[in-house]
């Protein structure tokens, strides 16, 4: 029998957590569904069994979960989504997961996607080779496994995780072999307003910068990855200075011997299930990414659904969830509750308040016109497809306008994940290769599942001879 439920809320991080919460004080019934097996999303991602959970660290995401634990919303945890589909006459829609239970659906009245962000790796040469890991996926290790990527890392790229992850590094033992940052402590000094507005957030930071600068780790500004080489179980680095449009420079070359990388250049919002649905979405210019289109309530272009936190546009945790709980009364409100219009506005103005750090961060890191002039052609952009620039370059100039048609002509952002990684550079490949506006070359077309998953799952063991087969047409 198909559930129903008045809300699904597709991801259980801060955001889900606060649209959960607040439709819950209206009564409505709540389902809560995400990947992972316990609550917390990304920032407040809960550590493995035997890890100590009661830190400095840990606390906020234990608050969370019992938060989200006492509100009454159903947790259906550890479950994939992988399709969402549209109900007739707008009645809602089903979404269908995947989990230990084997394969469920659901039917809901109203959908709140908080699905969060994926990070984004600008491409060297060398950065598919084993060892080398995202930034943001470097945070999961720590947190989860309280392990380092590696017992030598460089830890590169650009944005607040590059001090985090050296600091978490160094707090669980491990050695950082030096922070390279393509900004210049310029472009930080332009981020200070921001960082002031939020001390507890600055404080943090500053913090981070005096245990690596104590660890005597070198910190490089104004400098990438210009390549990475394997040499047996190392990994070789070549470091380059960049000017301020990220294009390299002359100057010495720096070279490293390491066995692991934590490399990454900023978030983007995670909106596959907005665009498998075909809500309307905009390229934000000054975050520099795609984002579903939303009103001040976080209402989506279809009725019914709603998008909130850095799912929505990158602006952090704490602005997560305030949007995730405007999301919730949002649906509430229509479902009919007496929502008082002050509850939201004044939500509205704390989220906007505390999400100038994360939209800081995230102008930050856009990546800069140079630095994707310096993608090498044989340098692969697409890693499940194994698409190298010049194979992108060559599909612009035979007339690929759009990101669209240049995967169907190159297959790039075709793989398993569905353009997840590539999705964003490919999509500043076109623009810088056609001369038109990001928001032009559009972005990639969703398609289920929105996550990899063994066929065998949903259809369950079977031999072909017992598949009952219709008679064959007459000729
Ligand atoms: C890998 C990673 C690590 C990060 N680490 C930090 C950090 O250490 N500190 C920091 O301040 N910020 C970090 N960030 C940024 C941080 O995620 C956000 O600012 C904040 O967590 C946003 O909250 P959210 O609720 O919008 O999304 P999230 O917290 O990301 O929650 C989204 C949830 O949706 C779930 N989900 C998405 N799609 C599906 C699906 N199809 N099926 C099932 N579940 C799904 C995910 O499992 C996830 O739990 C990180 C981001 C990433 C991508």
């Amino acid at each position: 029998m198909t559930a129903k439920t008045d809300v699904v809320v597709l991801g259980a991080g801060p955001a889900g957590v606060g649209a959960a919460i607040a439709a819950r004080r209206y009564g409505l019934s709540v389902i809560v569904m995400d990947e992972a097996t316990e609550a917390g999303g990304q920032v407040y991602r809960a550590p493995a069994p035997g890890l100590p959970r009661d830190t400095a660290e840990t606390r906020p995401g234990e608050t969370l979960r019992a938060t989200l634990a006492a509100s009454g919303a159903l947790c259906r945890l550890g479950e994939i989504v992988w399709s969402i589909t549209p109900l007739a006459d707008g009645a809602g829609f089903r979404v269908d997961s995947l989990g230990e239970a084997g394969p469920r659906m659901v039917e809901a009245t109203r959908l709140i996607l908080a699905t969060g962000a994926q990070e984004r790796v600008v491409p060297f040469p060398g950065w598919t080779l084993p060892g080398i890991i995202g930034l943001a996926g470097a945070t999961i290790l720590l947190k989860s496994q309280g392990m380092a990527p590696g017992t030598a890392t460089l830890v590169a790229g650009t944005g607040p995780l590059l001090a985090a992850v050296a600091a978490g590094i160094l707090k669980v033992g491990g050695h950082v072999a030096a922070v390279v940052d393509i900004a210049s402590r310029a472009d930080w000094l332009a981020t200070l307003p921001a960082l002031a507005s939020r001390p507890a957030l600055f404080g943090r930071g500053l913090g981070w910068h005096a245990k690596i600068r104590a660890a005597g780790v070198p910190l490089l500004f104004g400098h990438v990855i210009e390549k990475a080489e394997a040499n047996g179980a190392k990994l070789e680095i070549t470091l380059a200075p960049v000017d301020r449009t990220g294009r390299l420079q002359d100057g010495a070359r720096r070279r490293m011997t390491v066995d692991s990388v934590a490399v990454g250049h900023g978030l983007v919002p995670a909106s596959d299930a907005a665009r498998l649905l075909r809500a309307a979405s905009d390229y934000d210019q000054a975050r520099g990414h795609w984002q579903p289109r939303t009103d001040a309530g976080f209402r989506a272009s279809l009725p019914g659904l709603y998008v909130a936190g850095d799912g929505a546009g990158i602006a952090g945790a704490d602005a997560a969830f305030l949007q995730g709980q405007i999301a919730g009364l949002s649906a509430a409100a229509d479902h009919g509750c007496a929502v008082p219009a002050e509850e939201i506005a004044a939500l509205r103005r704390s989220a906007s308040r505390v999400g100038t750090v994360g939209t800081a961060m995230a102008r930050l890191s856009v990546p800069r016109r140079g630095q994707i002039a310096a993608i090498a052609p044989e340098t692969i952009v697409c890693r499940c497809e194994d698409v190298t620039r010049a194979e992108i370059d060559r599909a612009i100039g035979e007339g690929a306008r759009d990101i669209n048609q240049l995967k169907s002509w190159t297959r790039c952002g075709m793989g398993p994940c569905q353009g997840r990684v590539c999705g964003d550079i490919v999509g500043a490949l076109v623009a810088a290769g056609t001369g038109r506006a990001r928001a032009e070359v559009g972005v990639f077309t969703a398609r289920t599942p929105l996550r990899p998953l063994p066929v065998e799952a949903l259809t369950g063991v079977y031999e072909y001879a017992d598949i009952r087969l219709p008679p064959a047409a007459p000729l």
